[in-house]
Protein backbone atom coordinates (compact mmCIF):
# COMPACT_ATOMS: atom_id res chain seq x y z
CA UNK A 1 0.00 0.00 0.00
CA UNK A 2 1.36 3.45 -0.95
CA UNK A 3 1.87 6.03 1.78
CA UNK A 4 -0.45 9.14 2.36
CA UNK A 5 1.06 12.06 1.82
CA UNK A 6 0.82 15.20 3.63
CA UNK A 7 0.52 18.74 2.68
CA UNK A 8 4.08 20.30 1.25
CA UNK A 9 6.37 20.87 4.17
CA UNK A 10 5.89 24.65 4.84
CA UNK A 11 6.27 26.56 7.74
CA UNK A 12 4.37 29.27 9.27
CA UNK A 13 6.07 32.09 7.23
CA UNK A 14 5.46 30.04 4.07
CA UNK A 15 8.93 28.53 3.47
CA UNK A 16 8.44 25.16 1.89
CA UNK A 17 11.06 22.48 3.09
CA UNK A 18 12.79 21.20 0.15
CA UNK A 19 16.23 20.38 1.39
CA UNK A 20 17.22 17.89 3.87
CA UNK A 21 21.31 17.80 5.31
CA UNK A 22 21.67 14.49 6.85
CA UNK A 23 24.53 13.75 9.04
CA UNK A 24 25.82 10.22 9.17
CA UNK A 25 28.15 10.19 11.91
CA UNK A 26 29.83 13.14 14.35
CA UNK A 27 33.38 11.40 13.93
CA UNK A 28 35.96 12.81 11.54
CA UNK A 29 39.11 12.27 10.67
CA UNK A 30 40.34 15.90 10.76
CA UNK A 31 40.09 18.52 14.04
CA UNK A 32 39.65 21.63 12.25
CA UNK A 33 40.06 24.64 14.76
CA UNK A 34 36.70 26.19 13.79
CA UNK A 35 34.83 22.95 14.28
CA UNK A 36 36.43 20.90 17.12
CA UNK A 37 39.14 21.27 19.18
CA UNK A 38 42.17 18.80 18.51
CA UNK A 39 41.34 17.17 21.34
CA UNK A 40 37.53 16.68 21.11
CA UNK A 41 36.21 13.71 22.85
CA UNK A 42 32.91 14.05 23.93
CA UNK A 43 31.25 11.85 21.26
CA UNK A 44 27.68 10.84 20.51
CA UNK A 45 27.27 7.13 21.63
CA UNK A 46 27.81 4.86 18.61
CA UNK A 47 24.40 3.00 20.08
CA UNK A 48 22.64 6.02 19.33
CA UNK A 49 23.51 6.37 15.20
CA UNK A 50 20.57 5.54 13.43
CA UNK A 51 22.00 2.22 11.45
CA UNK A 52 21.10 2.15 7.61
CA UNK A 53 17.45 0.94 7.76
CA UNK A 54 16.52 3.63 9.91
CA UNK A 55 18.26 6.06 8.13
CA UNK A 56 15.75 5.32 5.27
CA UNK A 57 12.91 4.84 6.91
CA UNK A 58 13.26 8.72 7.92
CA UNK A 59 14.62 9.63 4.34
CA UNK A 60 12.08 7.95 2.33
CA UNK A 61 9.55 9.07 4.68
CA UNK A 62 11.03 12.94 4.39
CA UNK A 63 10.91 12.25 0.35
CA UNK A 64 7.43 11.07 0.88
CA UNK A 65 6.29 14.35 2.31
CA UNK A 66 8.35 17.08 -0.18
CA UNK A 67 12.07 16.22 0.63
CA UNK A 68 13.71 16.54 -3.12
CA UNK A 69 17.14 17.42 -2.26
CA UNK A 70 19.52 15.35 0.31
CA UNK A 71 22.52 15.90 1.31
CA UNK A 72 24.91 13.43 3.31
CA UNK A 73 27.14 15.13 5.73
CA UNK A 74 28.77 14.65 9.15
CA UNK A 75 31.19 14.32 10.81
CA UNK A 76 33.22 13.05 8.00
CA UNK A 77 30.26 10.95 6.06
CA UNK A 78 32.94 8.62 4.71
CA UNK A 79 33.82 7.24 7.66
CA UNK A 80 30.42 5.12 7.52
CA UNK A 81 30.92 1.84 6.44
CA UNK A 82 28.00 1.41 4.76
CA UNK A 83 28.53 4.98 2.77
CA UNK A 84 28.11 3.26 -0.53
CA UNK A 85 24.97 1.47 0.61
CA UNK A 86 23.60 4.81 2.02
CA UNK A 87 24.26 6.46 -1.46
CA UNK A 88 22.58 3.83 -3.76
CA UNK A 89 19.74 3.15 -1.54
CA UNK A 90 18.68 6.90 -1.55
CA UNK A 91 19.70 6.63 -5.10
CA UNK A 92 17.20 4.04 -5.90
CA UNK A 93 14.32 5.58 -3.64
CA UNK A 94 11.44 6.18 -6.02
CA UNK A 95 11.38 9.86 -6.79
CA UNK A 96 14.19 9.82 -6.30
CA UNK A 97 15.95 13.04 -4.65
CA UNK A 98 18.85 15.02 -5.62
CA UNK A 99 22.20 13.52 -3.76
CA UNK A 100 25.06 15.51 -3.07
CA UNK A 101 27.61 14.63 0.05
CA UNK A 102 29.96 17.02 1.78
CA UNK A 103 33.39 15.77 2.96
CA UNK A 104 36.72 16.60 3.73
CA UNK A 105 38.15 14.35 1.31
CA UNK A 106 40.77 11.98 2.83
CA UNK A 107 38.70 8.85 2.10
CA UNK A 108 37.87 9.95 -1.86
CA UNK A 109 41.04 8.06 -3.45
CA UNK A 110 39.59 5.07 -2.24
CA UNK A 111 35.91 6.15 -2.37
CA UNK A 112 34.86 8.51 -5.77
CA UNK A 113 34.14 5.62 -7.99
CA UNK A 114 32.10 3.32 -6.02
CA UNK A 115 29.56 6.10 -4.78
CA UNK A 116 29.51 7.74 -8.42
CA UNK A 117 28.57 4.14 -9.29
CA UNK A 118 26.22 4.23 -6.63
CA UNK A 119 24.45 7.14 -7.75
CA UNK A 120 26.19 9.92 -5.91
CA UNK A 121 26.04 12.98 -8.32
CA UNK A 122 27.62 15.81 -6.96
CA UNK A 123 30.01 16.64 -4.27
CA UNK A 124 31.78 19.36 -2.16
CA UNK A 125 35.04 19.28 -0.59
CA UNK A 126 36.01 21.08 2.43
CA UNK A 127 39.36 22.90 1.72
CA UNK A 128 40.51 26.11 3.30
CA UNK A 129 44.21 26.33 2.03
CA UNK A 130 46.63 25.70 -0.47
CA UNK A 131 49.55 25.18 1.67
CA UNK A 132 50.79 22.25 3.14
CA UNK A 133 52.07 24.16 6.61
CA UNK A 134 48.54 26.03 7.25
CA UNK A 135 46.81 22.87 6.57
CA UNK A 136 48.63 21.06 8.61
CA UNK A 137 48.01 24.02 11.58
CA UNK A 138 44.70 24.50 10.66
CA UNK A 139 43.11 20.60 11.06
CA UNK A 140 45.92 18.91 13.36
CA UNK A 141 46.42 16.50 10.77
CA UNK A 142 49.35 16.63 7.88
CA UNK A 143 46.78 15.43 5.10
CA UNK A 144 46.52 17.82 2.39
CA UNK A 145 48.05 15.55 -0.14
CA UNK A 146 45.27 13.22 0.58
CA UNK A 147 42.67 15.87 -0.26
CA UNK A 148 44.13 16.85 -3.52
CA UNK A 149 44.56 12.84 -4.49
CA UNK A 150 40.99 12.96 -3.22
CA UNK A 151 39.94 15.86 -5.45
CA UNK A 152 41.81 14.03 -8.75
CA UNK A 153 39.72 10.53 -7.87
CA UNK A 154 36.47 12.43 -7.58
CA UNK A 155 36.78 14.25 -11.01
CA UNK A 156 37.99 10.66 -12.43
CA UNK A 157 34.74 9.22 -11.39
CA UNK A 158 33.07 11.90 -13.32
CA UNK A 159 31.68 13.07 -9.65
CA UNK A 160 30.47 16.76 -11.28
CA UNK A 161 30.46 19.36 -10.47
CA UNK A 162 32.36 19.51 -7.72
CA UNK A 163 32.49 22.32 -5.40
CA UNK A 164 34.88 23.59 -2.82
CA UNK A 165 33.90 24.97 0.59
CA UNK A 166 36.39 27.44 2.34
CA UNK A 167 36.25 29.03 5.33
CA UNK A 168 38.74 31.82 6.26
CA UNK A 169 39.87 32.68 9.84
CA UNK A 170 41.96 36.11 10.90
CA UNK A 171 45.67 35.99 10.57
CA UNK A 172 45.98 32.67 9.67
CA UNK A 173 44.47 31.82 5.80
CA UNK A 174 42.42 35.07 5.03
CA UNK A 175 44.75 35.93 2.85
CA UNK A 176 44.28 33.22 0.87
CA UNK A 177 40.84 34.29 -0.61
CA UNK A 178 42.20 34.91 -4.53
CA UNK A 179 44.81 32.08 -4.61
CA UNK A 180 42.20 29.66 -3.51
CA UNK A 181 39.68 31.21 -6.61
CA UNK A 182 42.45 31.15 -8.94
CA UNK A 183 43.46 27.38 -7.96
CA UNK A 184 39.35 26.33 -8.06
CA UNK A 185 39.18 27.71 -11.67
CA UNK A 186 42.01 26.41 -13.06
CA UNK A 187 40.82 23.38 -11.92
CA UNK A 188 37.26 23.63 -13.38
CA UNK A 189 36.07 23.76 -9.24
CA UNK A 190 33.59 26.24 -8.22
CA UNK A 191 34.26 27.17 -4.96
CA UNK A 192 32.06 28.90 -1.87
CA UNK A 193 33.78 31.07 0.60
CA UNK A 194 31.69 30.83 4.13
CA UNK A 195 31.75 32.91 6.94
CA UNK A 196 32.49 31.19 10.50
CA UNK A 197 29.56 30.39 12.31
CA UNK A 198 29.81 30.18 16.38
CA UNK A 199 28.60 26.50 16.20
CA UNK A 200 32.35 24.89 17.04
CA UNK A 201 32.77 21.88 19.67
CA UNK A 202 35.20 24.69 21.38
CA UNK A 203 33.77 28.00 21.45
CA UNK A 204 36.67 29.54 19.98
CA UNK A 205 34.29 31.56 17.56
CA UNK A 206 34.63 35.69 17.99
CA UNK A 207 32.67 37.85 16.00
CA UNK A 208 35.26 40.69 16.30
CA UNK A 209 37.85 38.18 13.82
CA UNK A 210 35.02 36.50 11.94
CA UNK A 211 36.44 37.24 8.31
CA UNK A 212 33.05 38.69 6.75
CA UNK A 213 31.85 38.21 3.10
CA UNK A 214 32.62 41.87 2.57
CA UNK A 215 36.03 41.42 3.38
CA UNK A 216 36.17 38.27 1.59
CA UNK A 217 34.53 40.25 -1.72
CA UNK A 218 37.26 43.05 -0.90
CA UNK A 219 40.36 40.96 -1.14
CA UNK A 220 38.93 39.17 -4.24
CA UNK A 221 37.77 42.09 -6.12
CA UNK A 222 41.94 43.14 -5.85
CA UNK A 223 42.55 40.49 -8.74
CA UNK A 224 38.97 39.53 -10.05
CA UNK A 225 36.06 41.46 -11.66
CA UNK A 226 32.93 40.36 -9.64
CA UNK A 227 29.27 41.08 -10.95
CA UNK A 228 26.70 39.62 -9.15
CA UNK A 229 24.38 36.78 -10.30
CA UNK A 230 20.59 37.49 -10.27
CA UNK A 231 18.03 35.34 -8.75
CA UNK A 232 19.58 33.34 -5.96
CA UNK A 233 16.69 31.68 -4.76
CA UNK A 234 16.65 29.63 -1.83
CA UNK A 235 20.60 29.04 -1.85
CA UNK A 236 22.42 30.39 0.65
CA UNK A 237 25.53 31.39 -1.55
CA UNK A 238 25.38 34.56 -2.95
CA UNK A 239 26.84 34.05 -6.51
CA UNK A 240 29.08 35.84 -8.65
CA UNK A 241 30.35 36.05 -12.29
CA UNK A 242 34.47 35.65 -12.74
CA UNK A 243 35.61 38.32 -15.07
CA UNK A 244 32.64 38.56 -17.15
CA UNK A 245 32.80 34.75 -18.11
CA UNK A 246 30.03 32.32 -16.80
CA UNK A 247 32.50 30.46 -13.81
CA UNK A 248 31.21 31.85 -10.62
CA UNK A 249 32.57 31.78 -6.79
CA UNK A 250 30.30 31.89 -4.12
CA UNK A 251 30.29 33.88 -0.71
CA UNK A 252 27.86 32.67 1.89
CA UNK A 253 27.15 35.56 4.71
CA UNK A 254 25.37 33.17 7.27
CA UNK A 255 26.21 35.75 10.06
CA UNK A 256 26.87 39.31 8.46
CA UNK A 257 23.05 39.12 6.27
CA UNK A 258 21.46 35.99 7.06
CA UNK A 259 19.16 34.44 4.34
CA UNK A 260 16.68 32.77 6.66
CA UNK A 261 13.87 34.07 4.65
CA UNK A 262 14.58 31.58 2.05
CA UNK A 263 15.42 29.10 3.47
CA UNK A 264 14.03 25.29 2.38
CA UNK A 265 16.25 22.86 5.00
CA UNK A 266 15.73 20.79 7.61
CA UNK A 267 18.85 18.87 9.32
CA UNK A 268 18.82 14.97 10.99
CA UNK A 269 21.54 14.28 12.88
CA UNK A 270 22.82 11.30 13.07
CA UNK A 271 21.37 10.03 16.59
CA UNK A 272 18.20 10.79 14.80
CA UNK A 273 16.80 13.90 15.82
CA UNK A 274 15.17 16.30 13.10
CA UNK A 275 15.93 19.84 13.63
CA UNK A 276 14.27 22.87 11.79
CA UNK A 277 17.48 24.60 12.06
CA UNK A 278 21.55 24.65 12.02
CA UNK A 279 20.92 26.86 14.91
CA UNK A 280 17.59 25.20 16.46
CA UNK A 281 17.64 24.66 20.66
CA UNK A 282 14.74 21.72 20.20
CA UNK A 283 14.95 18.56 18.49
CA UNK A 284 12.19 16.62 17.16
CA UNK A 285 13.12 12.68 18.41
CA UNK A 286 13.16 10.36 15.38
CA UNK A 287 14.91 7.48 17.03
CA UNK A 288 12.79 6.84 19.83
CA UNK A 289 9.84 6.69 17.14
CA UNK A 290 12.29 4.57 15.08
CA UNK A 291 12.85 1.86 18.10
CA UNK A 292 9.81 1.87 19.81
CA UNK A 293 8.89 -1.88 19.86
CA UNK A 294 4.58 -1.38 20.08
CA UNK A 295 4.44 0.60 16.91
CA UNK A 296 4.72 -1.53 13.17
CA UNK A 297 6.45 -0.25 10.56
CA UNK A 298 3.38 1.62 9.22
CA UNK A 299 2.96 3.31 12.16
CA UNK A 300 6.59 4.27 12.79
CA UNK A 301 6.14 5.52 9.09
CA UNK A 302 3.56 7.66 9.73
CA UNK A 303 4.82 9.11 13.05
CA UNK A 304 7.93 9.75 11.27
CA UNK A 305 6.01 11.79 8.74
CA UNK A 306 4.12 13.62 11.10
CA UNK A 307 6.98 14.64 13.07
CA UNK A 308 8.40 16.64 10.10
CA UNK A 309 5.22 18.34 9.39
CA UNK A 310 5.70 19.61 13.84
CA UNK A 311 9.62 20.35 13.14
CA UNK A 312 8.75 22.73 10.12
CA UNK A 313 5.47 23.73 12.14
CA UNK A 314 7.91 25.12 15.43
CA UNK A 315 10.41 26.66 12.77
CA UNK A 316 11.40 30.41 13.98
CA UNK A 317 11.76 32.89 11.22
CA UNK A 318 15.67 33.36 11.99
CA UNK A 319 18.44 31.81 13.45
CA UNK A 320 19.21 34.68 15.32
CA UNK A 321 22.98 34.94 15.63
CA UNK A 322 22.85 38.80 15.50
CA UNK A 323 20.09 39.20 19.07
CA UNK A 324 21.24 39.44 22.02
CA UNK A 325 19.38 36.66 23.80
CA UNK A 326 21.39 34.49 21.05
CA UNK A 327 22.23 31.27 22.63
CA UNK A 328 24.94 29.13 20.96
CA UNK A 329 22.92 24.97 20.66
CA UNK A 330 24.64 22.91 22.74
CA UNK A 331 25.28 20.51 19.47
CA UNK A 332 28.67 22.31 18.04
CA UNK A 333 28.56 21.85 14.16
CA UNK A 334 30.17 18.36 14.03
CA UNK A 335 27.20 16.86 15.86
CA UNK A 336 24.46 18.59 13.85
CA UNK A 337 25.59 17.87 10.17
CA UNK A 338 27.15 21.15 8.29
N1 LIG B 1 33.60 16.80 7.36
C1 LIG B 1 32.95 17.26 6.20
C2 LIG B 1 33.61 18.52 5.66
O1 LIG B 1 34.41 19.11 6.35
O2 LIG B 1 33.29 18.87 4.53
C3 LIG B 1 31.47 17.51 6.37
C4 LIG B 1 31.02 18.15 7.65
S1 LIG B 1 31.58 19.81 7.93
C5 LIG B 1 30.83 20.17 9.45
C6 LIG B 1 30.64 20.68 6.71
C7 LIG B 1 31.09 22.07 6.41
O3 LIG B 1 30.90 22.85 7.57
C8 LIG B 1 32.56 22.20 6.03
O4 LIG B 1 32.66 22.85 4.79
C9 LIG B 1 33.15 23.04 7.12
O5 LIG B 1 34.14 23.90 6.64
C10 LIG B 1 31.94 23.79 7.63
N2 LIG B 1 32.08 24.24 9.02
C11 LIG B 1 32.41 23.53 10.11
N3 LIG B 1 32.40 24.32 11.22
C12 LIG B 1 32.03 25.54 10.81
C13 LIG B 1 31.84 26.79 11.46
N4 LIG B 1 32.02 26.93 12.77
N5 LIG B 1 31.45 27.84 10.71
C14 LIG B 1 31.27 27.73 9.37
N6 LIG B 1 31.43 26.58 8.70
C15 LIG B 1 31.83 25.49 9.40
FE1 LIG C 1 35.86 17.33 10.36
FE2 LIG C 1 34.47 18.69 8.57
FE3 LIG C 1 34.60 19.51 11.14
FE4 LIG C 1 36.78 19.67 9.64
S1 LIG C 1 34.83 20.76 9.30
S2 LIG C 1 36.67 18.84 11.74
S3 LIG C 1 36.57 17.92 8.34
S4 LIG C 1 33.62 17.70 10.40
Amino acid sequence: MGQLRMSALIDSYGRKHRDLRVSLTDRCSLRCTYCMPHDFSDWLKSEHLLNTDELMTVISAGVNEGIEEIRLTGGEPLLRNDIVEIVSRIASLPNAPKLSLTTNGLKLVELARPLADAGLERINVSLDTLQRDRFTALTHRDRIHDVFAGLAAAREAGLAPIKINSVLLKDINDDEAPALLAWAMSEGFSIRFIEQMPLDAGGIWDRSTMVTAGAVLASLSVDFDLTPVPDRGSSPAEEFYIDGTKQTVGIIASVSQPFCGACDRLRLTSDGQLRSCLFSLDEMDLRKVLRDPSLSSEEITQEISSRFHKSVAGKLPGHGINDPSFIQPRRPMSAIGG
